[in-house]
């Protein structure tokens, strides 16, 4: 595993490499770790030239901006991904934009990817095997916290790359946090979710941030800390609490929000992020001003 560290941000997007009789990474940091990625991978002793794939779970700038800065340097390297994201990451200026919307300054935090060859892009199609040697990689379609979403499965350990399917998890406080944006379908998040536990996975790598044991008890309690802040918002809203109220609330009800909330309001992206995680719950139909003190 390599930290990209976007502006030294330590313990917060990773790029795993595998290698099998191929090298392959899963996700590639964002567009400020671009440097970074490279060192980790001359510290790790990987002959760039052998990397063969760089599979994206989603095209969120996080998860492609540092690969596809220093493609040059990996010449055999195909980049796969979700079919619908790849005309965004063969000319990224609309996505950025759209990044820029929604993420406001944290977009800068990861910075602007560059354009990919067509040529050197594969959809990453459900079902589909990526053989690397001596690991089977399967594509997973998983919707929800993007249109463009897929999970990666090592098949013979019963390794498990979710991308933000599965939330962030930090380590330290063994909580799991809501990878939420505001253009959320929870719906099809859930049957994300169900598809991941079906595959009995042992452990869970997650993006943002690391690898961690008892996969399917951290997917359950992922779907679960999802209800609860489903039902916990949108009843606030109902009642017209504001902004603080509806953190308190769901403090009292998830016990991993409220081991993690100071870790979340000191953090340079997830403490910047949290209002618009929360609007990702809220269903259609309500205003989606949060009504606001500070
Ligand atoms: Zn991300």
């Amino acid at each position: 595993m390599i930290d990209a560290k976007p502006f030294g941000i330590e313990n917060f997007t990773a790029v795993y490499v595998l290698r099998g009789e191929k090298a392959a990474l899963i996700e590639g940091g964002p567009a400020s770790g671009a440097e970074r990625l490279l060192t980790g991978l001359r510290e790790i002793g990987v002959d760039l030239k052998e990397i063969a794939y760089i599979m994206v779970t989603h095209i969120h700038v996080d998860h492609w901006g540092g690969a596809s800065l220093i493609l040059d340097e990996m010449p055999n390297a195909k980049v796969i991904a979700h079919p619908k994201g790849l005309t965004h990451m063969a000319n990224p200026d609309k996505l950025w934009e759209q990044s820029k919307a929604v993420l406001g300054e944290v977009a800068d935090i990861f910075g602007k990817p560059a354009p990919i060859p067509v040529e050197r892009l594969i959809p990453a199609e459900d079902g589909m095997i990526i053989n690397l040697g001596d690991m089977e990689i399967q594509v997973i379609e998983t919707l929800g916290h993007a249109p463009h979403h897929v999970s990666y499965y090592e098949r013979l350990s019963g390794s498990l790359f979710p991308g933000e399917t599965a939330g962030m998890h930090v380590k330290d406080l063994n909580a799991i946090i809501p990878a939420t944006p505001p253009v959320i379908i929870l719906e099809k998040l859930f049957e994300s979710i169900d598809k991941l536990i079906r595959l009995n996975p042992e452990i869970i790598y997650y993006t943002h941030f690391g690898p961690a044991d008892n996969a399917v008890e951290k997917l359950n309690v992922y779907a679960k800390q999802l209800r609860i802040w489903s039902s916990t918002i949108n009843e606030c809203l109902r009642n017209n609490e504001d902004y603080d109220a509806i953190l308190a609330r769901l403090m009292e009800r998830d016990p991993n929000f409220k081991v993690a909330f100071e870790y979340i309001r000191k953090h340079p992206v997830i403490g910047r992020a949290l209002k618009s995680i929360i609007q990702g719950f809220i269903v259609n139909g309500f205003s989606c001003k949060i009504p606001s003190k500070s």
